[in-house]
């Protein structure tokens, strides 16, 4: 049995990976990957708060905001 986990940045349903096979998990996406991975760099995970697709885009730089908005 599979149970699936909420990815830490954007909360969606994530699927543990097969043995062998290779995701971004616990996170959904690459792109939700490198936002923890930037998060971290900056410090930000001194502020525990549920993150919220708001309070995601008021952390992002305009040209990540861009990068996220592509897709
Ligand atoms: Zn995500």
């Amino acid at each position: 049995m599979v149970k699936s986990a909420p990815c830490p940045i954007c909360k969606v349903a994530v699927q543990p990976p097969e043995s062998g096979e290779t995701t971004h998990f616990p996170f959904c996406s690459k792109r939700c990957q490198n936002v923890d991975f930037m998060r971290w760099c900056n410090g930000e995970y001194a502020i525990v708060e549920p993150l919220t697709q708001d309070k995601l885009i008021e952390h992002l730089s305009p040209e990540e905001l861009e990068d996220l908005l592509e897709e």
